[in-house]
């Protein structure tokens, strides 16, 4: 998502100002939370009800134990779902945006289309390791943005989206020569490419 905290030596211009919702002054520095979108939520918790969140959420798609037979075993409880679509659900993929969901797929050679009981064993070894190259290649390289949503806590510009394969491309960067298809599944925008997808 588009929400990230912003550090600086003073308050932020009106641009970025304006979508900051939460702004902590100290002495030297500012922190803000900007988010345009508003998709973040905070809290103020005691200590106990902190504990309680926390553990009442999934696991998260970037903890290690989420590996190929967490996968499978998400899969197999509900099989008849839609691979793209079921990246989505918060509950069981955590942390999965809509261009992650795209772009796992596309690492993962898997049409988004795909119903989930059709995937094997290597195809989630495969959807783990693409999630491995998009969460962490992405921390690597400061963040993922596109649209100009993202920047990293000083205000760079993440690089990540150079490293996009199909999400918001024109040509796929994986075979380098087949336009990238645009599809509405589940109401969001969908990416992937005919020729390196099945
Ligand atoms: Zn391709």
């Amino acid at each position: 998502m588009s929400g990230s905290w912003r550090i600086s030596d003073s308050k932020l211009d009106l641009v970025a100002g304006k979508h900051a919702h939460i702004v902590i002054v100290t002495d030297k520095k500012v922190l803000s939370y900007v988010d345009p979108r508003r998709f973040g939520h905070i809290y103020f918790l005691s200590k106990k009800n902190f504990d309680q969140k926390i553990n009442s959420y999934p696991m998260d798609i970037s903890e290690p134990g989420f590996d190929a037979n967490h996968i499978k075993a998400i899969f197999e409880n509900q099989p008849n779902k839609v691979l793209k679509t079921f990246l989505l659900d918060q509950k069981k993929f955590s942390g999965v945006g809509n261009y992650i969901a795209s772009e796992i797929c596309a690492r993962a050679k898997l049409l988004p289309t795909r119903i989930v009981n059709t995937l094997s064993k290597k195809d989630c070894s495969n959807i783990k390791a693409a999630i491995d190259l998009i969460i962490f290649g992405a921390v690597k390289t400061q963040g993922t943005t596109f649209g100009g949503g993202y920047r990293d806590a000083f205000g760079e510009k993440g690089e990540g989206v150079q490293h996009l394969v199909v999400f918001h491309q024109k040509i796929c960067q994986m075979c380098k020569k087949t336009n990238v298809v645009k599809t509405v599944l589940g109401g969001r925008g969908t990416y992937h490419c005919p020729l390196c997808q099945k």
